[in-house]
């Protein structure tokens, strides 16, 4: 018997219209959890680096993580994924929300996609009927929309639709996946689907999913929930409202926005406005969000609320949460009002709400300064707003310039020449980050942002305060209750570190702190990437409900596979270092590992080098970033480094080859 994943998936061949219930193999599931890690594997199995994006040899995999559809609070993660169109590597985005628990209950864990539909196409999963559907009377319409459409025309109002708009029929590279509740955005997943022909999957189930032993498993989510209200009646004292709490970002409750307003840049992350919060905006941005917020929302069995129902005057409801509530707000200079009104149909489109305002602040910036112009953008209107609008529209058509900028900034830059590339400065392996410039390298940071593969800032940090507090007896109350740290020295990494002096940053956390500190955050997102968790609950919030300690229970009495903090933290770094096989195989290497020039105005060469140098040590990957031969053997990984050393990208002596490949080399 399977306990918590259902032992089977689905392989759907979009050429051939086939479709295969396929038993997986239980050992991969020991040695890659599931999610994530399992999803990893497939990848390098089957795609090999020269599949492009849009080759039908290209796979597209939603899968629900390991211990999705079970009683464990917050659990409902889809991990989707695929090769990036935009950045060419391996992308895996997750979506909250209710889809992974709905296909655990049909009876799979994960619909594999491969080939190319020649007409567009839906999949509707009922238990076990599975059928592939005509949806060419669903092209062009939104993703909300043709989820209504859809349940409408089977008459399953209780069945859960991931669905693309039409940038992801387009094929834009910041094509997002829309699933009611929430979305898997980045890295162009949803250019990817509509590339397969597929408009959407439908999934209703209603079949029961196992757990090795019921009484532990339940106590386990007792404790967590026990927690979570105890947390919720605890703020961590000393943080912005925002880090506060678990959950993601409770951007939709709060309304008092200076901090994110004032730190984060505006336009095309170039303006910081630091008085721009004042009374007058706050009563007006707080009229805003209470008019046209109507009901704050939850994921499956979640309790935190971290989403809301956002219904703009004459316009459908949609669902919003984190920070998107702001970006195309401070890409345009606007207020609360334009930011949510174009949030929903920017939502119906389905793209990312991070990369587009950013891309079209920079397509408006090249405009202001001559590089695109009146000929580029015929008719755009002269208002700031309405000019967003315009490139909105543009954009997931695919018409004239927007067919440019639908390949986001560092594509779009490298196209339109004459100096473009200049105005993509905000970018880490061509993709887009976060509006944010700061001051001083901060070290961990630093490390996270290089050697990251979510390419999403807020996707790998958590667990360890960003900044320190300012005094010692502040931060000695912190760390009194601090027992979900992997080990006691990162108590004292914390107490000893000082907002200014010789403790402080860019030269404390030291080189070895910091490496520790990345190494335990990421570990805990790959944990849950992997089981299906959301960060919200677990690598993101400080002190959260879960942690190293509990997981290994939750797996040995969900999944009954003997778990411990050992093994656990193994299988975890296994699938990472998969991960990154993968896109070394695909020409990363460390020149591609940097910060956005101007993301901190103090630099330090020096002390960034050997940074990477101890962080890439530390993981076991050599002086390129590529993990060695002793590496990749020591977790089960041969297979890897037999191809590494096949393609000559590790040499017999596991340096690295002489070939130069970078995926900034490949390209030209
Ligand atoms: S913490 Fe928030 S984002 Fe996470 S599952 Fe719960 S409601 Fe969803």
């Amino acid at each position: 018997m399977r306990y918590a994943e259902t032992g089977f998936n689905l392989e759907i061949d979009l050429s051939r219209g086939s479709i295969e219930r396929v038993e997986s193999d239980p050992e991969l599931t020991e040695h890659f959890l599931g999610g994530l890690g399992t999803n990893a594997k497939i990848l390098w199995d089957r795609v090999p680096p020269e599949v492009e994006p849009f080759s039908p040899e290209n796979l597209l995999i939603f899968s629900a993580g390991l211990l999705c559809g079970t009683p464990a609070i917050g659990c409902n993660r889809t991990i989707v994924s695929t090769i990036s169109p935009q950045t060419k590597l391996m992308a895996y985005s997750m979506m909250g929300g209710f889809w992974a628990p709905e296909l655990k209950y049909a009876g799979y864990d994960k619909v594999i996609f491969r080939g190319k539909s020649p007409d567009l196409v839906y999949l509707w999963i009922k238990d076990d009927k599975v059928e592939i559907r005509d949806a060419s009377h669903l092209k062009g319409k939104g993703s909300n929309e043709t989820a209504d459409l859809i349940r409408q025309e089977l008459n399953e109002p209780k069945a859960q639709v991931a669905s693309i708009g039409m940038a992801g029929e387009n094929r834009v590279f910041f094509a997002s996946i829309e699933q009611g509740r929430s979305s898997a955005s980045r890295l162009g997943i949803g250019a990817v689907m509509g590339d397969k022909g597929v408009k959407a999957i439908a999934v209703r189930g209603t079949k029961d999913i196992n757990v090795a032993q019921p009484a532990e498993y339940l106590a386990l989510c007792n404790e967590v929930l026990e927690y979570i209200k105890w947390r919720n009646d605890n703020p961590v004292p000393g943080v912005m409202t925002i880090l506060q709490g678990l959950g993601s970002p409770q951007e939709m409750k709060v309304h008092d926005e200076k901090w994110h307003t004032e730190n984060f840049m505006w336009g095309n992350s170039r303006v910081r406005r630091r008085d721009f919060w004042n009374e007058g905006v706050a009563q007006k941005w707080a009229e805003t969000l209470d008019t046209m917020r109507t009901r704050l929302i939850s994921c499956f069995n979640c309790p935190m609320e971290c989403g809301a129902t956002i219904t703009p005057p004459g316009q459908p409801t949609f669902m919003m949460k984190c920070f998107s509530k702001l970006t195309y707000t401070m890409a345009a200079f606007s207020d609360l009002d334009f930011g949510l009104k174009i949030a929903q149909r920017a939502t119906e489109y389905g793209v990312d709400g991070f990369s587009t305002p950013q891309v079209m602040a920079f397509g408006l910036e090249l405009y202001e300064n001559g590089i695109l112009t009146d000929e580029d953008m015929p008719g755009m209107p002269s208002d700031n707003e309405g000019r967003f609008y315009w490139l909105l529209d543009k954009i997931v058509r695919r018409e004239g310039i927007g067919n440019v900028l639908a390949n986001g900034t560092y594509w779009a830059a490298k196209e339109i020449g004459k100096g473009a590339q200049e105005y993509a400065h905000n970018n880490i392996k061509k993709h887009e980050q976060l509006p944010l410039k700061l001051s001083m390298l901060n070290p961990v940071y630093f490390l996270m942002y290089c050697t990251g593969e979510k390419i999403n800032i807020t996707q790998i940090e958590g667990q360890f305060p960003q900044a320190p507090y300012p005094k010692r007896e502040h931060r000695e109350a912190f760390v009194k209750d601090w027992f979900q740290v992997p080990d006691e020295k990162f108590k004292q990494y914390f107490l000893d570190w000082e907002p200014r002096g010789e403790n402080s940053n860019p030269y404390y956390p030291t080189v070895q702190m910091s490496c520790d500190i990345v190494d335990w955050q990421e570990r805990m997102h790959y944990i849950d990437d992997a089981v299906g968790m959301c960060a919200g609950l677990s690598s993101f919030p400080m002190k959260p409900p879960y942690h190293i300690h509990n997981y290994p229970k939750f797996i040995t009495s969900g999944a009954g596979i003997e778990m411990d903090e050992e093994k656990l933290t193994q299988a975890a770094k296994r699938y990472r270092t998969l991960v990154r096989a993968i896109n070394i195989s695909r020409g990363m290497r460390r020149v591609d590992e940097k910060p956005p020039e101007n993301h901190w105005k103090k630099r330090f060469p020096e002390l960034e080098e050997k940074l990477l140098d101890a962080y890439y040590k530390f993981k076991g990957w050599n002086n390129d970033g590529i993990p060695t031969k002793e590496t990749l053997d020591e977790l089960g990984l041969d297979y890897v480094s037999k191809d590494f050393l096949k393609r000559g990208i590790l040499t017999e002596n596991e340096d690295a080859s002489s070939d130069e490949t970078s995926a900034e080399k490949e390209e030209e």
